[in-house]
């Protein structure tokens, strides 16, 4: 289906030589929309355009500030909105779904290139940063997440990947349908159990640590309690706090951890190939709408539920589920070490070069939430996937 929003939108001087992955890139069709708003739909989509500069060159650092100001700014909303109440209350999700994204975006993100050791390069400032941040999230710390993390690493989606052992407690089994297993992530995402397990496990985590660590957890929790009792703070911070770090925390981690990867069977497949293939990026959005020929209120209505679709399907999903460089895991499967602070650009740039030492090209899913479920459960059965050469094969434009 993507084709036919093809190549014809793609800049003239790109037009005689171009690689084949332009052709099924629902993101090239938005050139259509003007300059001004094409850093927004390269954030949003995390696709750029393949000739697009990047306006910002994110630091590792840069990042971290961006996701602490982004919590900051969920949570103040949110303090405004129980201040106003009334209709205001009905913008608490808002709130809930901004407070997400920066709480998800430290922990998914920054915590995890802490693990790595390739956030600040420095050992003992990448273990400070992520343990901070570890605690005050009541997150897994960092010993538990490197080793649970690196194993995912060598081995995602064999049995042994903590990760597919993590998913099969919850219920999940190989083989589900498109119908079965949508039903048992929307029953998994409502589950009691699953969220009251799931706290539990984070509890323990936090309080099983090293001693260092497990100090942190408990001097925060008394500072916490003092001054929330001190400054009658308890119900704000149970309606602000808890909800996005608790409920949408593992609501997204559920989520994440089946999308970020493909249920292919790999069990008979060996080292980058066995990796290449459960790896997939992950970008949101469709193609603009093909209004050749129709008539003024054709054309506005289809750009109006293509704008609607925009801001209420893919934004929330863009918040909740794929915060910083989550699109791009695949990019940090293949290159670990790579600039994961700018890795929408960087895996663009790879893709473009054929992916160069891989035996497998890179594998995209567009779409919605929706889309990105039944690619990872059914991946040679979705229509949303495109498969790249691993070569910079390019052809002329017909
Ligand atoms: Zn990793
Ligand atoms: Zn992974």
């Amino acid at each position: 289906m993507f084709l036919e929003h093809s190549t014809d939108t793609v800049a003239g001087r790109l037009k005689e030589s171009i690689p084949v992955t332009a052709a099924i890139n629902p993101r090239e069709s938005m050139r259509a929309l003007p300059r001004f708003a094409q850093p927004f739909l390269t954030w949003l989509t995390g696709m750029p355009l393949i000739d697009e500069k990047p306006l910002v060159v994110w630091t590792p650092v840069g990042r971290s500030l961006a996701a602490f100001a982004i919590v900051i700014s969920g949570l103040l909303l949110g303090c405004l909105i129980l201040r106003f109440s009334n209709w205001w209350l009905f913008g608490l999700p808002v709130s809930w779904l901004i407070t997400a994204n920066g709480i998800r975006d430290l922990y998914t993100v920054t915590e995890h290139y802490c693990i790595h050791d390739t956030y600040s390069e420095v050992h003992w400032v990448d273990v400070l940063v992520g343990e901070v941040i570890s605690t005050v999230l009541l997150a897994a710390p960092v010993d538990l997440f490197r080793a649970d993390h690196l194993k995912h690493h060598a081995v995602p989606r064999l049995d042994s990947d903590p990760d597919v052992l993590f998913l099969k407690s919850t219920g999940f089994h190989r083989g589900m349908t498109r119908q079965e297993f949508r039903a048992y992530i929307a029953r998994t995402c409502v589950s009691p159990v699953y969220h009251g397990r799931y706290l539990w496990s984070r509890i323990v985590s936090n309080l099983t640590a090293p001693a260092h660590r497990v100090a942190m957890t408990i001097v925060y929790v008394v500072i916490l309690c003092c001054a929330l009792t001190l400054f009658h703070g308890w119900t704000v911070w149970t309606v602000i706090w808890t909800v996005p770090a608790v409920f949408l925390f593992q609501v997204a981690s559920l989520v994440n951890y089946h999308s970020e990867h493909l249920w292919d069977d790999v069990s008979g497949a060996t080292g980058r190939e066995a990796i290449a293939r459960v790896c997939v990026g992950r970008f949101c959005g469709e193609p603009v709408p093909a209004t050749d020929g129709r008539g003024t209120f054709a054309r506005l209505g289809l750009w109006a539920i293509w704008w609607v679709r925009i801001f209420a399907v893919h934004l929330p999903h863009r918040l909740l589920i794929l915060p910083g460089d989550q699109s791009q895991h695949d990019l940090h499967h293949r290159r670990p070490r790579s600039d994961w602070a700018n890795a929408a650009f960087v895996r663009r740039d790879d893709v473009l070069a054929g992916a160069p030492g891989w035996p497998i090209g890179y594998i995209d899913v567009w779409g919605s939430l929706v889309d990105h479920l039944d690619a990872c459960v059914d991946p040679y059965g979705s229509k949303k996937i495109v498969r790249h050469a691993p070569t910079a094969y390019r052809a002329p434009l017909r």
